[in-house]
């Protein structure tokens, strides 16, 4: 199977090599195949990314800024080093973000069992949140804390940067990569087990019943621009969210995102990735308010194609402003827990085509779409269980309190290759995700 996905991605990259040749791009700076993967820049046409300047990463980087990282030291020095100067990290093997430990993040004075005994709803009740407690509050701990750990785990990725898993292992635990305000950075071949939130903070005024929230996505894109996110895997591994406790009856969530993209990201392209084993997968757009919509509005344009999502139970993705096209993956729902595919949220205008799902039984294929807001979007060439399904009508049928329009008012041109849908979980299951191109 490796030699088949490995014909996929020479098609793709020969289709860029073709382009780049009879373009004004000099072929020198849109190296190919040939010149090694951690070289290899986003296909011309290969979704929102390749729209305008393209996506080149640190493809131009010289000799002085390729790095080769095996710990979260040498990464975090490695994003440091530099400035803006294209740059290449090659990561081998896995890198431990979270090997110091909870523990060693608490301040003094911070204990849990006291955070759990003052904000008790029979004590503290649900009317109140606790944004205004003082620093030396259990509230006022646990936020130091937090803020100590944001600043170990979380690591800002500079603009012209690719980041490369080299061989079949390399990949990241308990890692929050940010791509916050930079243009033009790749990120491929890498595992990524979510990170855990050591200090999840409780909301009692969350919905009626309260809820533990929690921080540090896989990969956050925060205000970035021109990103390609392929063949990567996003999962909570050894941290399923079955094995987390609850408090005052409510999970205790560590989990954040596992891919977001917010607060102005735009030209945005993931491909061939894997995301599993997790609840909320992606966001784009994480707010209707006034401040965040005239950031939102006419941004957030993502391409999703050739991914595998499997056994998430929401958000895959969820949508705000953006105009969204997703296609050519496969969601494999994993049981009772899921939720929804597809989030229609404020503004979103998404293209859902050529897409496959596989559902057990139980699971209706009218709950692949969630409507979140009036927003018209386009679904066309969908198979569930292998039968096409036209996924608005199928919804507006088995859930008539919110009817869903079509229509998402645009088409989508940069698209390299179209598999049919019915071949979908064939090439995806075998060929997404990291360590297949090596
Ligand atoms: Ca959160
Ligand atoms: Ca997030």
């Amino acid at each position: 199977m490796l030699v088949g996905c490995t014909a996929l991605v020479l098609t793709v990259t020969g289709t860029a090599s073709a382009t780049a040749s009879t373009a004004t791009t000099s072929a020198t700076a849109r190296p190919g195949l040939r010149d090694g993967l951690d070289r290899q820049v986003l296909a011309a046409q290969d979704g929102w990314a390749a729209y305008g300047t393209g996506t080149t990463g640190g493809a131009a980087a010289d000799s002085a800024h390729v790095y080769t990282v095996t710990t979260w030291d040498q990464f975090k020095a490695a994003l440091a080093d530099g400035g803006s100067a294209p740059k290449i990290i090659r990561v081998q093997g896995t890198i431990h973000a979270d090997e110091p430990g909870c523990a060693s993040f608490a301040v003094p004075g911070y204990d849990f069992a006291t955070y759990l005994k003052t904000y008790d709803p029979a004590v503290w009740g649900r009317i109140r949140n606790l944004d205004n407690e003082p620093a030396d509050s259990p509230e006022g701990l646990r936020r130091a804390s937090a803020a100590a750990q944001a600043a170990y785990v979380e690591a800002n990725v500079p603009a012209n940067t690719t980041i490369v898993g080299i061989g079949e292992d390399a990949g990241f635990t308990g890692a929050n990569l940010m791509i916050k305000g930079v243009d033009n950075v790749i990120v491929r071949n890498l595992r990524f087990e979510s990170a855990l939130d050591c200090f999840p903070q409780w909301d009692p005024t969350d919905t009626a019943v309260g809820n533990w929230n929690s921080e540090y996505d896989d990969v956050t894109v925060y205000g970035g621009t021109h990103v390609w996110m392929d063949h990567n895997t996003f999962t909570d591994g050894a941290h399923p969210d079955s094995s987390l406790p609850s408090y005052y009856g409510r999970i205790y969530e560590q989990h954040d995102g596992e891919l977001d993209m917010v607060k102005g990201s735009d030209l945005i392209t993931a491909s061939w990735n894997v995301f599993e084993d997790h609840d909320k997968t992606t966001l784009i757009g994480n707010s209707d308010g006034a401040a965040t919509a005239a950031v939102d509005r006419g941004h957030l344009r993502v391409t999703l194609h050739h991914n595998l999502y499997r056994n998430v139970l929401e958000r895959a993705p969820r949508v705000r402003f953006g105009k969204v096209d997703s296609y050519n993956n496969h969601f494999v729902a994993g049981g009772d827990d899921y939720v929804y595919s597809y989030g229609i949220g404020m503004e979103s205008q998404i293209v859902a085509e050529h897409n496959a799902f596989t559902l057990p039984d139980g699971v209706k294929a009218g709950t692949i779409l969630k409507k979140w807001k009036e927003a018209p979007l386009t679904a066309a060439d969908n198979y569930v269980n292998g039968v096409l399904t036209d996924l608005i009508a199928v919804h507006n049928t088995q859930v008539p309190g919110e009817i869903l329009q079509s229509g998402a008012g645009w088409t989508p041109t940069l698209r390299t290759r179209i598999d049919p849908a019915r071949a979908v979980p064939g090439i995806v299951d075998h060929c997404a995700g990291a360590g297949h191109l090596s």
